[in-house]
């Protein structure tokens, strides 16, 4: 029997099949969940329906975070097909290209204002108009990075926005704790996706990661997918308001070592 049987599991921000919603979308299949995606533009829905018929999920609805009556009416669809809710994932972030480059002190305030708006408002938002359907013992997450507690070069306002991203989590748990409602956020290393694609420098960081991580390798969608599985099922029952790191323990290290000393602790 699959850790998740019984469960009813929406997840948002389906792109592609290199999202991290993908990967998470496909470890709750395997584990039994009844599925639910949402994404964001029209143009994405040719992209995104054939996978959703993948993994046999017959609820597939748009919804752009930055709408109200969208996520209202996102949750008024769920209430109708599945009743009620016991997992909802936040895979969702967005800023700017021209905010994810160069020095951090050339952030606009709108570049500021629509980061925070969708990659962490958004959270608060969707927690807000599900709540009402969401049982006792739901998991609710969300997919931040180590760049809210380090800088990461070019990460800029995705850093801040992630940092209050966290933040929201544990306040969003403290709220819901005593209806049993857990709120966890996985902070996953570099993935080549889409959003990771405009992250300025991101290739140059992605092979770093690989070289310096105490495992030695990157983390995969899969790898996430299954952390994410944990954290919506009751074996995690009474964790809520962390960060999960999904990140082979690069956040573990406080000194990069580079050269010769590094490739003779990995040989
Ligand atoms: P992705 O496939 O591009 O997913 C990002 C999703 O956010 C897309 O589906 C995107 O839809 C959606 N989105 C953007 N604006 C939206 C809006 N207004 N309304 C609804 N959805 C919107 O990239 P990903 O890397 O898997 O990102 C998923 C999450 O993981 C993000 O929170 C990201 O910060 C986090 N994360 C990523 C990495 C990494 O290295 N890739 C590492 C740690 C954490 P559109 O494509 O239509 O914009």
């Amino acid at each position: 029997m699959g850790l998740l049987e019984g469960k009813n599991a929406l997840v948002f921000g389906l792109a592609n099949d290199k999202s991290i919603a993908w990967g998470i979308t496909q470890a709750f299949h395997r584990e039994g969940a009844k599925l639910g995606i949402s994404y964001a533009g029209e143009m994405l829905e040719r992209r995104v329906k054939p996978l959703a018929e993948k993994v046999g999920c017959q609820w597939v609805e748009e919804c752009d975070v930055t709408s109200d009556e969208q996520i209202a009416a996102v949750a008024e669809k769920a209430a109708r097909h599945f009743g009620r809710v016991d997992v909802l994932v936040h895979s969702i972030a967005f800023a700017g290209r021209d905010e994810l480059t160069g020095p951090f002190y050339n952030t606009t305030r709108d570049g500021f204002k629509n980061a925070m708006d969708i990659s962490v408002y958004s959270l608060i938002a969707m927690t807000k108009a599900f709540l009402p359907i969401l049982n006792p013992g739901a998991s609710i997450m969300c997919l931040t990075y180590y760049g809210s507690v380090k800088v990461a070069p070019h990460y800029n306002v995705m850093g801040v926005a992630k940092a209050a991203l966290e933040s929201s989590t544990r306040y969003l748990a403290y709220d819901l704790g005593p209806q049993k409602i857990r709120v966890n956020a996985i902070s996953a290393g570099p993935i080549r996706t889409l959003a990771a694609a405009g992250v300025g420098g991101f290739r140059d960081m992605y092979k770093h990661f690989a070289d310096m991580s105490p495992m030695r390798e990157n983390v995969t969608i899969d790898d996430v997918g299954n952390a994410a599985v944990f954290l919506a099922s009751d074996l995690s029952a009474r964790i809520t308001g962390e960060v999960l790191y999904v990140d082979s323990g690069f956040n573990t290290v406080g000194v990069q070592m580079t050269g010769k000393e590094n490739q003779e602790k990995s040989e």
